[in-house]
């Protein structure tokens, strides 16, 4: 679109942009009818130390679409912010992951396990939204300490004082934070030392180049090293090899999360990908 915007005559009989902007207005209504149809579900992805032992879990939402099938994030996140439907999405994702951990809780192999969740940047605008994951937890009986929140540098850096505000008042009640995506935004050493998190996540794109390009291993390193320096914990996402996950583990990454260990799992595959796991550990 933007590539064609100086042909708007052309663009604007193009069959095929007609096409997406008409795939877009069909998700969109169909989008706004999924959440009461219950078509959305959460997809586990296992977080481990560099040795396999499972740490716990990312939450990542998926979309059943009754006739397009699984549909990924990519595709409905941003539309659902656009609609202000990643409100009651966001709660309902808030939800389910608290129920989750507290289902956990209740059996020994899987009471440890901490479940990270993605927060959008308008969810976590909202002035209840720290009331709102209150009463989530206190109403599931999940514990607090085992949930992780994990926020963007953009949503972070858009309003500082406000996100360091409802980060203190979550911290408070135990919930702990993830910078996600790290690296990619513009997050400067200030803000970091300002902000309390628990956790970078080094973004999968420098994790995916390590061997690649050597600037990208340079600012792997980079990030450890304020992680260790902030005294804060990294994990890596994204790891696909085991040259990667040596990478990390020699620089003091201890923490990974990507296809090398399990691919995002609807949670009866995740659980039992976690009792073959204990097999063979
Ligand atoms: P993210 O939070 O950075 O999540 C990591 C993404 O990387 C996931 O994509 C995951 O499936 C993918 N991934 C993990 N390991 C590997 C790997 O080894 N190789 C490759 N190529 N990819 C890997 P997914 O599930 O498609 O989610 C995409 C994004 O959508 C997420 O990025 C997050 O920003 C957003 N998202 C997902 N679930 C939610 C949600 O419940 N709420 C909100 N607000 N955003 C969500
Ligand atoms: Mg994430
Ligand atoms: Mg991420
Ligand atoms: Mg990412």
């Amino acid at each position: 679109q933007v590539k064609n915007a100086g042909r708007n005559a052309l663009c604007f009989f193009d069959p095929q942009m007609l096409a997406a902007i008409q795939n877009r207005a069909d998700l969109e209504s169909d989008l706004r009818h999924a959440l009461t149809a219950q078509q959305f579900e959460l997809h586990y992805q296992l977080q481990t130390t560099d040795q396999g032992v499972p740490v716990g879990a990312e939450a990542l939402v998926r979309w059943r679409h009754p006739q397009r099938g699984l549909v990924s994030p990519q595709q409905f996140i941003g539309l659902a912010e656009d609609t202000g439907l990643i409100l009651p999405l966001g709660h309902w994702v808030m939800q389910t992951a608290c129920a989750q951990l507290t289902a956990w809780q209740a059996t020994p192999d899987k009471a440890a396990l901490q479940l990270s969740v993605n927060v959008s940047a308008r969810q976590f605008r909202q002035v209840d939204f720290v009331e709102q994951v209150r009463g989530i937890l206190r109403d599931s009986g999940a514990n607090p300490n085992l949930l992780k929140l994990e926020l963007t540098e953009s949503l972070v850096l858009d309003n500082v004082q406000d996100t360091i505000a409802k980060m203190k008042q979550l911290k408070a009640t135990g919930v702990r934070f993830s910078m996600d995506d790290f690296g990619t935004g513009h997050s400067s050493l200030t803000y970091l030392t300002q902000l309390p998190l628990d956790q970078l996540k080094i973004d999968q794109s420098f994790i995916h180049n390590i061997g690649v390009h050597a600037s990208d291993a340079v600012i792997v390193q980079t990030i450890i090293g304020m992680a260790n320096t902030l005294g804060l914990e990294v994990i890596a996402e994204g790891v696909e090899t085991e040259a990667q996950r040596d990478f990390l583990a020699a620089h003091g990454c201890h923490l990974c999360q990507g296809y090398l260990f399990a691919k995002p799992l609807p949670v009866v595959e995740f659980e039992a990908m976690l009792l073959l796991h204990e097999i063979t550990v």
